[in-house]
């Protein structure tokens, strides 16, 4: 049962996308999208009701967009995915103009500083539009990192180099047991120069190992992973190492835990019959980082509806409104934190005080 005084941040929702590649309709009742659809995979889970109605106060809200080579046939023959870099910023601007077009509809609140953020904890309780702070996942569409004073501008606050590999840096996609190898580019690292200097916060999620460290010794940027689970419970790259999850705590990072099944039970696919679970598999997972960094390190990163739905997500979870069951499997003094405090507190740390 939600309750009234909980707030709750999710670090890792693709709402444009879905919007504009999975041609979704997220101002309608998730019934109506779903009788609509009529999937009977990747159901969806996330509309702009539900993240009242679940009492989502805040989301990163990625921009993300495909290589040609990542992209589904449907992609490739929208044009909704990028052979060069000019083309990525193309398709990241068009997800940017989304979520402006929805603020000014009334229908999420960008937050670009503290100020914003303060105000909108205060408006939220009385209006319910969620919040969202921009994230843009997997570097390309910064065509040169000199762009990057017009990203902040426009109001991106969090930076992921890769999702597969990108001019910045070598990425890991949905991962592989291989672990991949590969570092930083030149790119890449003056781009983590020049975010730093602007104050931009750092997503390694997705990011392989190896550059994953460089920019750690390069870089006192502010860092978080926004979505991924521990690697010791699930043996592959896009998973975090202890010594990255301990790395990125003594930095004050937060990390969100993914609810995705196949992230929580390496056994699991889409036919299995034991479900997974929060109360199971997910609180295993929490544990598991708590007990490395501790409970002010844990939070959420659903990433729910990013490439999976209803049927690929815990048992207990229905739809995004059921974020707040997280809540059930763990321990008391822990709930309010890892539901949404952890995620504020690194946001009152790490945005501007004004935009
Ligand atoms: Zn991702």
């Amino acid at each position: 049962m939600l309750q009234p005084n909980l707030l709750l941040v999710d670090g890792h929702l693709d709402l444009a996308m879905n919007a504009l590649v999975s041609r979704r309709d997220l101002e309608l009742p998730l019934a109506t999208l779903r009788a609509r659809e009529r999937r009977t995979s990747e159901t969806a889970m996330v509309t702009f009701p539900e993240l009242g109605r679940g009492g989502i106060a805040l989301v990163f809200a990625t921009l993300c967009v495909d290589k040609e080579e990542d992209a589904t046939p449907d992609m490739r023959s929208r044009n909704l995915c990028y052979k060069t870099q000019e083309e990525a910023q193309s398709l990241a601007l068009a997800q940017l103009e989304l979520y402006e077009a929805w603020e000014a509809r009334g229908l999420l609140r960008i937050v670009k500083s503290v100020n914003d953020l303060e105000h909108h904890l205060e408006v939220w309780p009385i209006d319910r539009v969620v919040g969202a702070v921009l994230l843009l996942e997997g570097a390309d569409p910064i065509v040169n990192p000199r762009d990057l004073g017009a990203w902040w501008r426009r109001g991106l606050r969090l930076i992921g180099l890769t999702w597969s590999d990108s001019h910045y840096a070598a990425g890991v996609g949905v991962g592989s047991k291989e672990f991949r190898r590969g570092s930083l580019t030149a790119q890449g690292q003056e781009l983590l120069e020049r975010m730093a200097e602007l104050g931009f916060i750092w997503d390694v999620s997705h990011l392989a190992e190896e550059a994953l460290w460089q920019g750690f010794e390069l870089s006192a940027l502010k860092v978080c992973a926004t979505h991924g689970n521990p690697r010791s419970l699930l043996p592959t790259d896009r998973h975090f190492s202890d010594e990255t999850m301990r790395e990125l705590a003594k930095r004050q990072g937060v990390i969100g835990l993914t609810l995705y099944n196949g992230f929580l039970e390496p056994a699991w696919t889409n036919h299995s019959q034991e479900p997974v679970t929060l109360a199971c598999q997910f609180r295993r997972h929490a544990a598991y980082v708590a007990d490395l960094v501790g409970w002010q390190h844990v939070a959420i990163g659903s990433d729910l509806d990013g490439g999976v739905g209803l049927e690929e997500s815990p048992l207990e979870l229905r739809s995004v409104a059921d974020l707040c069951k997280v809540g059930d499997v763990l321990p008391e003094t822990a709930r309010a934190a890892v539901l949404g405090g952890n995620w504020l507190e690194f946001l009152w740390r790490s945005l501007p005080k004004h935009s």
